[in-house]
This record gives C-alpha cells, structure tokens and sequence, in this order.
C-alpha cells in the first residue's frame, strides 16, 4: 500500500458496534489514519435500502456508531468522518452511473448477502434500492477517487464491481472527440525521423506486445520538446491504446471477517445476542463470556481440549499475552484448567477495554453539539471532493450546461 494513497470504507448503521467490529475494522483505520489520507462513512443510505420500513433506528445507530470511531481513537482531524446522505453528490452519481451500468451486472451482485446481513425480514419485497445497492457502493468508491477500499470478503465482488463500472465510464467517455485524428497529429509534430521510429515502436507494442519498445517509445516522447503537456500525454494514451482515465479503479484491502463472527462462532447476530458490543456492561459481558460455548470435547473438567476448536481461544488470540496464551494452551490440551477458569482473564481483558471506550465516549454522549460539529466539518470535507469530481463526471457526460 503506498503512503499517502487515500482510502475509503464505511460501515452501514443497522446495529450498534461490538468488539469485532473494532478489531476486525476499526483497527485498521486507526492505523491507516495517520499514513494516509482517509475517508470513513457512515452508510445510512445503505441501510435504508433494507430498512426503510422504520427507519427511525437507523438515525439512533448513526450517532451511536460515530461516537464508537471517536471513542475507539478515530480522530476527525487526520480522517474524513461523514455521513452519507449529507454528500448529495452520492445521489446525484447514482443516477448517472444507472444510465450506465448493464442490469446483469447488478443482478449477478443482487445475492441474498445484502437481505441476509441485515436479518431482513420482508426479503420478498425486493426494491428498485436493493437492486442498486451494489452500484451505490461502487459511487461511494468512485466519488472520492479512493485507491483502496476497506471490505469484508463478501464484499470483495462489489469491488471489481467497481473497477468494471470505471472501466466502462472512462470506455465511454474518456476519449476526447476526434481522438485518433488528435494523435496522427500530434505524431507529424515530433518530425519525420522521429514520428517513424514512434510508429514502429507502436507496432512493436500493440502487435507483439514489446514491453521494450513501450518504454523506448514513452523515453521519446518524454524528450520531445515540440510537444505540448497535452499532446505527450494523448500520444502516451495513444501508444497503450488507453483512453483518458477519469475514474479511477480502486484495489481492495480484506478485512478479517472471522473477527466479525459472534461469540459462538456462527455469524454475528442481534436476535442471537452473541455479540459483545462497544461500552456494554460488566455484568453483561461477564454474563455473555461465562455462557460461551467452548471446545465440545471438553464435557468434563478432566477431559482435555483443544483451543482450535474453542471460539474462546479467538478471543484469547487477540486480548490476551503470550504468557496467558501459553497458559491456555497447555491448561487447555492437558485438562490443566477449567473452561470458566480460562475465560476468567478474557473477562478482565475484555472490561480493561471497554471501560477505556467508555471513558472516551463520554463527553461524546453529554454534549450531542460535539458529534454534530465532527459530522457537519466531515460533510463539508468529503463534498469539497465529491462536488469537484461530480463537475468532471457531469463535464464528460455533456451535462456541463
Ligand atoms: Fe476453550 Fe479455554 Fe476451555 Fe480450552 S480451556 S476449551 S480454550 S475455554
């Protein structure tokens, strides 16, 4: 990853955050915060595209999970924080890259992933949304020019998703009107001599695929004088058969998606409470350890386990040291401890960090102007981009009225 790229990524505001969200994501971004430039969103326009029956919940999460970033240590002045549906430029390219995206492309993406994240309970009342909902998460990439996206692997086809719908836009509309004309031009204006050897090393590249005579080729047209800025890079454009890029394909960075598993190693679900989440209680956490299924083998305190096979030691891997690791291991595989013994650590480990957050949330959850504030400088921050961008989107499409 190269320093400085920009990045993207967001989570979609349908639950409150938990503790894999935080070591699963938001870790990430903690550290990618202050090497490059950064762009988190809140999804709420994602939401509505599977909540819009009562969306009321979905304005509650939206201030819960931003207060989360902030408590966790994402910090507003090195990343962009924002809400989506603020950015209207996101509405606006959604529409515009409908006009362009072929609806196999969105029905191939149109899975039960998106219904089923979100517990959806009316899957049968599929919407015009839930069919763009795809394409709406290629413009939240596109829109800021990001170089690489944060994903889950599910996630990872809405990515090349992304790349395709680029490709198709810069197809369409990144050649300039009379471009092949514009390049012979620009061929005559470097001299005879010159011009042919250019052509020769265009056959060379485009027909035989030289990677020599590409770069010959581009050292030529770097040491043409008589040419302007414009006219180097048509040729440039003209030798590798490109046209001009105005979007930009991002690459995808996969987040752990097993971090994001619940407590019993299914899939996180809120109906099925097997989630810790950010700033819950001792004794609810204590509650949720202590009643987390362990290594099946283990039925009795004298049977020996193994800790691969045990959602507790996921838990361990992350919260606890080396020494404690080493203590549950060999506990665990000689029947040394007992699981509620094991879990023990895990629980103070666990009520260390969430009393940390909670500390941190605080000011966030008496002064709701704070959160506010942090969202409107975000907003403005991320639509200076998104209205620059859209102007030359609009431009290509011939909608510069
Ligand atoms: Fe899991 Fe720990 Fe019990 Fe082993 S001792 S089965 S790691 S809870």
């Amino acid at each position: 990853m190269n320093q400085y790229s920009r990045i993207f990524s967001g989570i979609k505001p349908i639950d409150k955050l938990h503790i894999g969200h935080y070591h699963g994501i938001i870790k990430h971004w903690l550290d990618w915060q202050y090497e490059h430039e950064c762009f988190f969103m809140v999804a709420d326009l994602h939401a509505l595209a599977t909540k819009y029956i009562d969306p009321k919940d979905i304005k509650f999460f939206v201030k819960d999970m931003v207060i989360n970033w902030l408590a966790t240590g994402v910090d507003p002045s090195q990343a962009t924080i924002f809400v989506q549906s603020q950015i209207p430029e996101h509405y606006q390219l959604h529409l515009l890259l409908s006009m362009i995206t072929p609806l196999s492309w969105l029905e191939r993406e149109l899975g039960d992933k998106d219904r089923h994240i979100d517990n959806m309970s009316f899957s049968n009342q599929d919407t015009y949304g839930l069919l763009g909902y795809s394409l709406l998460q290629s413009v939240d990439m596109l829109l800021y020019d990001a170089k690489y996206a944060g994903v889950v692997e599910e996630q990872v086809s809405r990515v090349e998703l992304t790349r395709e719908i680029a490709r198709r836009f810069n197809h369409l509309y990144g050649r300039e009107f009379g471009f092949e004309e514009k390049a012979r031009a620009s061929i005559k204006k470097l001299g005879a001599k010159k011009a042919d050897l250019y052509e020769v090393l265009l056959t060379a590249y485009q027909q035989e695929g030289d990677e020599e005579a590409l770069d010959k080729a581009r050292y030529l047209l770097a040491d043409a004088v008589n040419l302007s800025l414009g006219e180097q890079e048509r040729l440039f454009a003209f030798l590798e058969n490109k046209s001009k890029v105005i979007m930009s394909e991002p690459q995808e960075i996969i987040y752990n998606s097993n971090l994001l598993l619940g407590l019993d190693g299914q899939g996180e679900s809120r109906s099925a409470n097997n989630v810790i989440y950010l700033r819950e209680g001792i004794d609810s956490i204590n509650r949720k350890i202590r009643s987390m299924p362990t290594d099946p083998a283990r039925v009795r305190i004298t049977d020996v386990g193994n800790p691969d096979k045990c959602p507790v030691w996921e838990l361990h891997k992350i919260y606890s040291d080396s020494k404690t690791c080493e203590w549950v291991r060999n506990g665990c595989v000689t029947a040394g401890i007992g699981c509620l013994e094991c879990k023990k650590p895990l629980i103070e480990a666990i009520d260390i960090e969430q009393q940390k957050i909670l500390a941190n949330a605080s000011p966030y959850l008496e002064d709701d102007n704070l959160i506010t504030n942090i969202l409107a400088d975000g907003a403005e921050r991320a639509q200076e981009i998104a209205a620059e961008k859209l102007i030359k989107i609009k431009e290509e499409m011939s909608l510069n009225y």
